[in-house]
């Protein structure tokens, strides 16, 4: 699947584009056309609960001297992302295999989430700097780490998005008998409205930006003392700017491809059952 600009087509009356918006590391920001709730929803769901990731399930403490209780380090290391790309865990994807971590270290000293040793090397943390734990004069700590496959739906540490939402494209219109004022362009508060002085209108910047607080036509109807407003909000029903961003353990387009990929295998099993297959 391409991302960029693509048009998919083929079934009547379905005629979806994509366009990638943003690209940033962690980070993907494109627009979906002539779609509809429940399909963009359900990417959002999969995307969130049913992309499995790696995720540390099980830790064994040996020696904790530390003010932490092993159940609240237990927790943190639950939540380092590990490196879960698909060629990375290939041979997991089907299987009950599990990776194991063990960490040991002896203060004074801060825990890092790179002291982590893995029994594969391809499987470790994504990041080294996530501090663990704190460690004072003469304290240890020494511990197993079981990572195993996981899917968002049985625990939030198996979900490999941070953030995974969408918003339907924003549309502004003015009411033609109704005057627009400095104020109404000036409330906005991310600075999408700017007031042309000598036409006297407004013109709009990046919709993209707009957040559909509707602080704009509130301030336009406590201008007019009215219900009607020089500026009105809206939606197009049919559009949408989709932001997926990963915590690094897989990246946001594998993401995606993998949610569609799910997402394909449902729809498939529907096809299959009233095929009485
Ligand atoms: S809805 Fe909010 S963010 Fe959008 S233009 Fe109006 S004030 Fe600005």
């Amino acid at each position: 699947m391409v991302l960029v600009d693509q048009e998919v087509k083929g079934v009547e009356g379905f005629n979806m584009e994509i366009e990638v918006r943003e690209k940033n590391g962690d980070e993907l920001v494109f627009i979906i056309r002539n779609a509809e709730v429940p399909f963009v929803n359900a990417i959002r769901r999969i995307a969130m609960m049913e992309v499995p990731k790696i995720a540390i399930d099980e830790v064994n403490v040996y020696v904790n001297d530390s003010a932490m209780f092993n159940e609240v380090l237990a927790h943190r290391l639950g939540l380092v992302p590990i490196m879960s790309d698909k060629e990375t865990i290939e041979g997991l994807l089907d299987s009950d295999s599990t990776v194991s971590f063990t960490l040991q270290k002896s203060g004074p000293a801060i825990v890092y989430s790179g002291d982590l040793i893995s029994s594969d090397s391809k499987i470790k943390p994504v990041y080294d700097t996530i501090p663990l734990l704190k460690l004072k004069e003469d304290e240890n700590v020494e511990l197993e780490a079981i990572a195993r496959i996981g899917k968002g739906l049985d625990h939030a540490k198996w979900m490999p998005t941070t953030v995974c939402a969408y918003k339907q494209f924003p549309k502004i219109t003015f009411n033609e008998n109704m005057e627009v004022t400095k104020e109404i362009a000036d409330a906005c508060p991310r600075n999408i409205l700017s007031f042309d002085k000598e036409n006297k209108k407004i013109t709009l910047g990046n919709l993209e930006n707009c957040s559909m607080c509707k602080t704009c036509v509130r301030t336009s109807q406590s201008i007019a003392n009215s219900v009607n407003s020089a500026i009105n909000v809206d939606f197009i029903d049919d559009t949408f700017i989709f932001t997926i961003e990963s915590d690094g353990s897989i990246s946001p387009e594998e993401i995606l491809l993998r949610s569609c990929d799910v997402l394909n295998q449902k729809t498939d099993k529907f096809i299959t059952f009233f095929k009485g297959g």
